[in-house]
């Protein structure tokens, strides 16, 4: 089962989340709840050594 990477649209906090079937239009964002959520591509996030995840821009590009 592939394993994505998505950020919230509210917070922008970055998680990863097994995905089984449709269980995409799902997901939800851990940290603060909110519904919307964005797949990434890998690249896009960092884990750090602390075990958190940030994510590569503070500033979100394609937001208006
Ligand atoms: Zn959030």
């Amino acid at each position: 089962m592939p394993i994505y990477e998505y950020q919230c649209e509210k917070c922008c906090h970055c998680f990863e989340r097994l995905v089984m079937g449709s269980d995409d239009e799902k997901t939800s964002c851990p940290k603060c709840g909110h519904g919307r959520v964005k797949r990434l591509l890998s690249s896009t996030c960092f884990i750090d050594s602390s075990g958190s995840s940030r994510c590569g821009s503070s500033s979100p590009k394609g937001f208006s």
